[in-house]
């Protein structure tokens, strides 16, 4: 079953297909961190269905959420109508958002996915400014559909002014840390402030608080203090782009915690349904300028997302999940760095909670123009063949396709964290060797 099925559907879809490509399995099973296979082979998923997975694989909670819903007779699909499981589900989330932005937001059900509450923060901030540009970051990644493309790093069609995301390793500026941060924001300000600069009044600022695709880059706290500043003192709206680092991620329930901004849109998805597609926009109530009608969508209610969305929040929230994602994670960073020291082909380990990146190089390249050797996406590739060997799945990520990402979920125990370290140790030994 499982070649004539691998077999079968590479030649019935789409060679655009993306994690298909490096990871030829067929998941027939799979509970917490474990997935089985067709063939009967067990892997480690640290991928997480690309971070939606905060309790891992069909977690009893989740499941028993679904069920209920199931076992009650309410309807599967009531367009966005108001119903119990929705109300549970708003409820919940509002419990956990920052304030003040808790105590006077509203929401909007977009969907399914990610990348439809992009657009719907995009057009909310140009509906409520009545402007068009955007400003967005090198690096970023927002999701596929035209305006989110046009948000991410590279080409876009509307006017979008891409502005320096700060990074320690490969600061655009040669200095890193909290200087390379500071100078990134001036560099901000000044296009921003400068009448010859071609940034007329943009409609809002998109960000990712740590880049997940771009490569797993934290955004420094004082950097995201000072882009707060920078937007709210000339009425830019500020819009959070929380869908990969949202419910404990990162080490706090929504990763502006750590530095205390609050944005004016906040765009989730991915955990919040609890491994069902469901996206929203929070924003504050006075950015509420929509009219009736003015942003519709025939699936934004599916009802069992929302359940078992609102019992992954309840069980992260109750189990101080975000607090285990913290010291695991630097428990995890910290080992990794010490996997570093002893490989020049790591050029960078960093991440924050269960979001970690390892920056793989090629130490030997003669390109001496940079301050750090170039990525190594082949040597990337191969080690992610090799975990998958023993039964590890990763996922690649990085301008350079060089950064190997791990994003397992928060139920990690302290036994299956260093299973997978120890996997990935092996995989670069094997990949290097
Ligand atoms: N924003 C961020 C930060 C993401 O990481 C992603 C998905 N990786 C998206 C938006 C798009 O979400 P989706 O793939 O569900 O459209």
């Amino acid at each position: 079953a499982h070649e004539g099925i691998l077999r079968r559907q590479s030649l019935r879809e789409s060679a655009a297909r993306t994690y298909a490509r490096s990871l030829p399995i067929v998941p027939v099973r799979a509970r917490g961190l474990t997935i089985e296979g067709a063939d009967g082979r067990r892997y480690l998923d640290c991928l997480s269905g690309a971070g939606t997975l905060a309790l891992g694989h069909n977690h009893p909670v989740v499941l028993e959420a679904i069920k209920k819903v199931l076992a009650s007779g309410a309807p599967l699909h009531v367009l966005d109508l108001a119903t119990p499981v929705k109300d549970a589900f708003t409820t919940e989330l509002f419990a956990t958002l920052p304030r003040p932005l808790a105590d006077d937001a509203r929401i909007q059900f977009c969907g399914p996915a990610g990348t439809d509450a992009v657009e719907a923060a995009l057009k909310l901030v140009r509906t409520a400014t009545g402007r068009t540009g955007l400003l967005a970051f090198t690096g970023a990644y927002h999701g596929m559909t035209a305006g989110a493309l046009d948000a991410s790093g590279g080409a876009a069609d509307v006017r979008v002014t891409r502005l320096p995301y700060p990074q320690n390793y490969r600061c655009p500026f040669g200095a890193g840390g909290e200087r390379g941060a500071e100078l990134a924001a001036r560099w901000t300000e000044n296009l921003l402030d400068d009448p010859k600069g071609g940034v007329p009044a943009p409609a809002g600022m998109i960000l990712e608080p740590v880049q997940g695709e771009g490569g797993v880059i934290p955004a420094p706290d004082g950097w995201l203090r000072r882009m707060r500043e920078i937007t709210a003192s000339r009425s830019i709206p500020l819009i959070a782009d929380e869908v990969q680092t949202g419910v404990g991620r990162t080490g706090a329930f929504w990763a502006v915690e750590h530095s205390g901004i609050v944005p004016d849109v906040m765009v989730l998805s991915k955990a919040i349904g609890g491994s069902l597609p469901l996206a929203v926009i929070v924003y504050r109530a006075d950015l509420d300028v929509w009219q009736p009608g003015a942003h519709a969508g025939t699936f934004r209610g599916n009802q069992l997302a929302m359940a078992a969305g609102a019992a992954t929040l309840s069980f992260v929230r109750e189990n101080r999940l975000a607090e285990r994602a913290a010291t695991l994670g630097a428990r995890m960073l910290g080992q990794l760095q010490g996997l570093a020291a002893a490989h020049r082909c790591i050029g960078d380990v960093r991440g924050r909670g269960l979001m970690i990146g390892v920056e793989l190089v090629n130490p030997d390249s003669d390109d001496t123009q940079a301050d750090v050797p170039p990525a190594d996406p082949a040597l990337a590739a191969a080690v992610q063949r090799e975990c998958l060997r023993r039964g590890l799945i990763v996922e690649l990520g990085g301008r350079h396709s060089g950064v190997v990402r791990l994003l397992p979920p928060l139920t990690l125990t302290d036994e299956q964290a260093q299973a997978v370290l120890d996997r990935f140790a092996d995989s670069l030994e094997a990949a290097v060797s």
